[in-house]
């Protein structure tokens, strides 16, 4: 199900309020298209992700901010014209004028903008006007070679997946030399990887000179190259869904896999987990949206559970002794979670943080003391808002130590009887980094 944040929020340019909605979240289950566009609910409900005040016509992700300069693009007749364009339905001009803010107060050559404008033309997909969205995505397409020539990349990792979106762009705009060219360039040579079969599938589209909507499940059918490794993956998601009588979230189930074969390709085992409920339908059912399950558990008593939200509300927790609190000490390890938060691949280990602090590197003194100034940290970062920066803290075996747990317990954030501690620890590590992501 979709959840919905309506209320209003006061023009950051004009002062002026009025009643927005907000997609809060929403699962969606599926194969997304081969431009990343997910399958429902979110497909449908990305067009309120780009608010507009109705006053001044500042279009933005939230109208409640804005830079001085934002407030000026605003007022220019161009960001008017375009505001008013007859020839575009009202999202994609929202979306258009929101890019249109971002590249001139930030730089054309962004990931946001490559994101508004694909947005702009999904909204023009919608309201069938494929003339506007051919626009869109050639603005996009712009936008994303700007991007790479200064340097930057729209897939975080992967350069192959930012030449099938190019490719995608191009071909559904009807340029397929273009998307030749970019397909061409993220083509491997062997081995499986999704963005290599989906560069594969590129190709193959743009030869025909196809330039419909295709989604990324098409490869998962009759590829041989990575047959392997998906049957790996099935086994391996089998084992640890026998293991889980309550059932695994689909995320969960894709880190656990990669975690207990590392030498699976993340895109091969995404491509095995997508398939899996279709394959083994009486084997594995989903009893809530993005929880995979063994049927044979069905009868047992558990019920899904419903996730609570961040309670932004809670009392301030004052359980952990000041030790290092207002120390040099505090700081300088604060200072090198922050800075591994940032990083998405990057951890901290103990005898680290007690180099830094100063102590002898090993033995139970370190444990204790190093434990104490993260649970120290851990309590001001809990009671403002954050998670738990120690879920970067890990030991030899990639898992945090006992202390995290005990600590997450204390402050509250983990049930006394939650034994599924390494759900609780891996969404925590993804909360913190998406908190302190550059
Ligand atoms: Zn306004």
């Amino acid at each position: 199900m979709a959840s919905w944040f309506e209320g209003e929020k006061r023009c950051a340019v004009c002062g002026l309020p009025s009643p927005q909605s907000e997609l809060v979240s929403a699962g969606a289950w599926g194969a997304s298209d081969l431009d990343g566009r997910t399958p429902e609910v979110v497909r449908s409900g990305f067009r309120w992700s780009v608010e507009r005040c109705p006053h001044c016509g500042y279009c933005a992700p939230g109208i409640d901010e804005a830079s001085r300069r934002a407030g000026l693009v605003v007022a220019a007749p161009a960001y008017q014209q375009l505001l008013a364009a007859a020839s575009l339905p009202e999202p994609a001009r929202r979306f258009l004028c929101s890019a249109m803010i971002a590249e001139k107060v930030d730089s054309w050559a962004s990931k946001l903008v490559v994101d508004l404008c694909l947005q702009a033309a999904w909204a023009c997909d919608d309201a069938g006007s494929a003339e506007a969205a051919a626009d869109c995505r050639l603005q996009a397409a712009a936008a994303l070679e700007a991007l790479h020539k200064f340097g930057g990349q729209h897939h975080p990792r992967d350069r192959r997946a930012d030449y099938v979106l190019l490719a995608d762009l191009y071909r559904r705009a009807g340029r397929f030399e273009e998307a030749e060219g970019a397909a061409l360039q993220a083509v491997p040579d062997k081995g499986f990887t999704l963005a290599g079969q989906l560069a594969k599938l590129e190709l193959r589209l743009t030869l025909e000179r196809d330039d419909r909507r295709h989604a990324q499940d098409e490869v998962v059918a009759g590829d041989e190259g990575g047959q392997a490794a998906r049957d790996a993956a099935r086994a391996e998601a089998f084992a640890v869904l026998e293991s889980s009588p309550h059932g695994v979230r689909h995320g969960n189930l894709l880190r656990r896999v990669l975690a207990a074969d590392p030498t699976l390709e993340r895109e091969a085992v995404a491509a095995a987990l997508w398939a899996l409920l279709e394959e083994h339908p009486a084997d594995i059912y989903s009893p809530a949206r993005g929880l995979l399950r063994m049927t044979r558990f069905r009868d047992s008593t558990w019920r899904p559970q419903v996730p609570v939200p961040w309670e932004k509300d809670r009392a301030p927790v004052n359980a952990i002794p000041d030790k290092y609190r207002g120390t040099t000490v505090y700081a300088k390890v604060l200072v090198r979670l922050v800075e591994a938060a940032q990083d998405p691949e990057e951890t901290v280990r103990f005898p680290e943080l007690a180099e830094i602090m100063g102590i002898t590197p090993k033995g139970q003194h370190m444990a204790k003391e190093v434990g104490h100034v993260l649970n120290e940290i851990c309590e001001g970062e809990v009671n403002r808002g954050r998670p738990m920066l120690s879920a970067l803290v890990v030991g030899s075996g990639g898992w945090p130590g006992a202390g995290f747990f005990e600590c997450a317990r204390t402050l509250g954030l983990l049930a006394p009887d939650d034994a599924d501690e390494r759900a609780f620890w891996e969404i925590e590590l993804v909360a913190v980094r998406e908190e302190w992501r550059g």
